[in-house]
């Protein structure tokens, strides 16, 4: 199928005539700041038996591409704009494959209020693809990996451990009897907790944040190494979607987009005002601690004992 009808038909709709895509017309986008805003830029590359199955079909790879880059935002506590596309013209591509997958963008620009402003595309054999995602935030005031302190509390929000069992249940892995389609859901559309990640940055509740994509363990590790803490977390407070669910596999399965972030314990009573009104569940389980060690640990604790960990998540490399 030639490229150009397919950008045409089914890519531009997706800029919304916005300015900043100059109609796909130019070599460049173009992104207006305001003066007090700054750029914040994040890229995720989608690949076939690693990210996602072929047979998971266009809309549901789509979408799932969108709602985890829209996820590396939420966690910076910045606001979603706009994003460029990579797109693999892979062999076997059919017109209807395009439309689905232009679909699949089009629900997620929907829901979060971005628009595409530009891309690439390249036949390739198998299917490969890339979002840049480009977001705004006050000058100075990005969430970091590196900025809990001693004595925070570690708070997570939604549940842990549905995405896994979705795709275990995908997989055809899971053998009890479970709200099926709930956990599949889960898998194939997680949700960028954009409007947790604004209202932290915005009340200055956190300044330390990461979105689980790796597992509950791998992300609490990334931040313990970054901030130079240690993380003690207990496994009794961590929230599944029913607790007799609880296990270890799941807080190091991945693919929960939920944020992992860092909280004064003076303003915890302020979180769980937040999580009503925004009507989330953001659970404490655990606090940053300073560390003896030259590498800070994460401690898993069950009913005061500490459990070993064998699995910290999912490596891509
Ligand atoms: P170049 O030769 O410089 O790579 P292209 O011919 O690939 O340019 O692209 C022409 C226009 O179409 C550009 O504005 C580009 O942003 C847009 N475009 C190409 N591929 C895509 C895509 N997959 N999604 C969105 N826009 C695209
Ligand atoms: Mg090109």
């Amino acid at each position: 199928m030639p490229e150009f009808s397919n950008i045409e038909k089914y890519f531009k709709p997706l800029t919304e005539g916005h300015k900043a895509a100059r109609n796909l017309q130019d070599d460049v986008a173009a992104i207006s700041l305001k003066k007090d805003e700054e750029l914040v830029v994040s890229k995720d590359m989608f690949a076939q038996n690693v990210h996602f199955l072929p047979s998971d079909g266009a809309y549901k790879i789509a979408s799932k591409l969108l709602r985890t880059n829209i996820s590396d935002l939420a966690a910076a506590g910045a606001k979603p704009l706009y994003y460029s596309l990579g797109f693999s013209n892979f062999k076997n591509c059919t017109e209807k494959f395009v439309a689905e997958f232009s679909r699949g963008l089009r629900d997620v620009q929907n829901e979060f209020g971005l628009c595409l402003i530009g891309g690439d595309t390249v036949s390739t054999n198998e299917m490969f693809f890339s979002i840049t995602i480009f977001g705004v935030a006050k000058k100075g005031k990005i969430l970091g990996r590196s900025n809990a302190k001693n004595g925070d509390l570690i708070f997570v929000s939604g549940n842990i451990g549905d995405a896994h069992l979705g795709l275990q249940i995908k997989l055809g892995n899971e053998k009890r009897k479970l709200n099926k389609s709930y956990f599949l859901d889960r898998h194939f559309f997680p949700t960028p907790r954009i409007n947790l990640g604004l209202a932290l940055n915005k009340n200055n509740l956190s300044r330390c944040a990461i979105d689980i994509s790796d597992g509950l363990l791998a992300e609490a590790n990334h931040l313990a190494q970054a901030s130079k803490l240690d993380a003690e977390i207990h496994f009794e407070k961590i929230p599944f979607y029913d607790q007799s669910l609880a296990s270890l596999d799941l807080i190091s399965g991945g693919d929960d987009y939920e944020l992992l972030f860092s909280v004064k314990k003076k303003d915890e009573k302020k979180i769980y005002e937040l999580a009503k009104s925004l009507k989330i569940k953001l659970s404490c389980i655990g606090e940053f601690k300073k560390t003896a060690n030259k590498k800070p640990q994460v401690t898993l604790l069950k009913e005061g004992k500490k459990i070993p960990i064998k699995k910290f998540g999912y490596e891509h490399f």
